[in-house]
């Protein structure tokens, strides 16, 4: 029977009468190094009461990394299998069987754990690698905006889900961390059809994330952040060390905290801006307990983020704005033709089929929704996220 991986709240109990506030860990770790990997992980759960308390002897636990694209680990483009071997271990030694899978938007799991060095890890733990690619569409009646959910039916086999995350830039998102990693429990061919349905806002996008989180509510959030990715982000920005491992049984107050981390606000990120709309308190950094290192002792400062978005602002304009004003602050992938391989990955991936292929890679810009499933994907690092010119010029726009 398929049973729904978010019946996996943690284990540790709350009084009726107590309303307890997030809890998010921090651990610093220098290196890739297993053994201080495994001693940062180790400390940063052991302030959450240990992987005893989210995990029982003989439990199936899904662990989900990020693996978006073929990359080696030192791209930081996917979660580093250094943390991907803690974590086995740590499943291991509660009790739990571990399992490493997720679905990329182009090719299979394995082929992108065997290039980051995660099947390797999966190999000498001997740890299956699940390919999260069957379609269950699930009732999801507490949905905010989503009723209804496509997901992958191996995802819902498990006892239980640990999210591992790698901290990255994104183009729609700003940063992807840990809500935004849940998207690869669905099936990889229907991910650009849930940015049709999302549509231009990606607030609504967030939304959805949002939905999709609380439907399948991780155990545990364990996030990379040793070596993380800024500037073009998530596979084609640049890594740059941060030394930090988080970890939180609350996917929404580690995001909070990581993005406070790098000095972004809780507003410049569309999924803690719906995750307040909706009232939820674990958004506001305020409402966080932070266990471990303080956010101010290890600040990061310079940290180079993404265009900022300023589609959602065009998106809720007046229709009688000009279209050409509505153009002008509106931010666009832009195709630097001298990268570009004309290799098509792109063209393919486009949800609303408005890219096109000839000399050179042409995007109708009208009917462009503003995804960035082509900059996500392109292997060249040719697509780039631009803000419409006049926001570039007015930059307080
Ligand atoms: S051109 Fe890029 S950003 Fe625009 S809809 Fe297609 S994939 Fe999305
Ligand atoms: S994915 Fe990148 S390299 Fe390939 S055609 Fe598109 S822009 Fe060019």
């Amino acid at each position: 029977m398929m049973r729904r991986a978010g019946h996996g709240q943690p284990r540790i109990p709350a009084t009726a009468t107590t309303v307890m506030k997030a809890k998010v860990a921090i651990a610093r770790c220098a290196d890739y190094t297993d053994e201080t990997v495994y001693k940062a992980v180790a400390s940063a759960i052991g302030r959450l009461g240990g992987m005893r308390a989210y995990v029982a002897p003989g439990e199936r636990i899904l662990i989900k990394p990020n693996l978006l694209a073929s990359r080696t680990a030192d791209k930081a483009v996917t979660t580093h299998p250094a943390v991907i071997s803690a974590v086995i271990r740590l499943v291991k030694e509660a009790g739990a069987i571990p399992f490493a899978g997720d679905s990329p938007a182009i090719g299979s799991a394995r082929k992108v754990a065997e290039k980051s060095g995660i099947l390797e890890v999966c190999r000498t733990h001997n740890v299956e690698v699940v390919e999260l690619k069957t379609l269950a569409i699930v009732e999801n009646p507490s949905g905010h905006r989503f009723k209804r959910l496509e997901v992958s039916k191996e995802a819902l086999d498990f006892d239980g889900i640990i999210n591992c995350p790698k901290f990255k830039t994104h183009a729609q998102v700003y940063l992807t961390l840990g809500v935004k990693n849940l998207f690869g429990c669905v099936p990889g061919k229907l991910k650009p059809q849930w940015h049709l349905s999302a549509g231009v806002d990606s607030i609504d996008f967030a939304d959805m994330l949002l939905d999709l989180y609380f439907f399948l509510k991780p155990r545990l959030n364990i996030m990379d952040a040793i070596t993380a990715m800024e500037g073009n982000g998530p596979s084609s920005g640049t890594p740059v060390q941060m030394g930090l491992v988080f970890a939180s049984n609350d996917a929404i107050a580690m995001d909070a905290i990581a993005a406070q981390v790098v000095g972004a606000k809780a507003h410049d990120l569309p999924i803690l801006k719906a995750a307040e709309k909706r009232g939820v308190s674990a958004a506001d950094p305020d409402e966080v307990d932070v266990l471990g290192e303080p956010v101010e002792a290890v600040r990061i400062h310079g940290f180079k983020f993404p265009p900022f978005m300023s589609v959602n602002f065009a998106a809720g304009l007046p229709y009688f704005i000009d279209k050409r004003l509505r153009k002008a602050l509106t931010s666009r992938p832009s195709v630097d033709a001298r990268a570009c391989s004309l290799c098509s990955v792109c063209v393919d991936i486009c949800p609303p089929g408005v890219m096109s292929k000839t000399d050179r890679i042409g995007i109708d810009y009208e009917r462009c929704i503003r995804c960035y499933c082509c900059q996500e994907v392109c292997p060249e690092g040719a697509i780039t996220p631009v803000e419409g010119w006049l926001k570039r010029l007015i930059p307080g726009l």
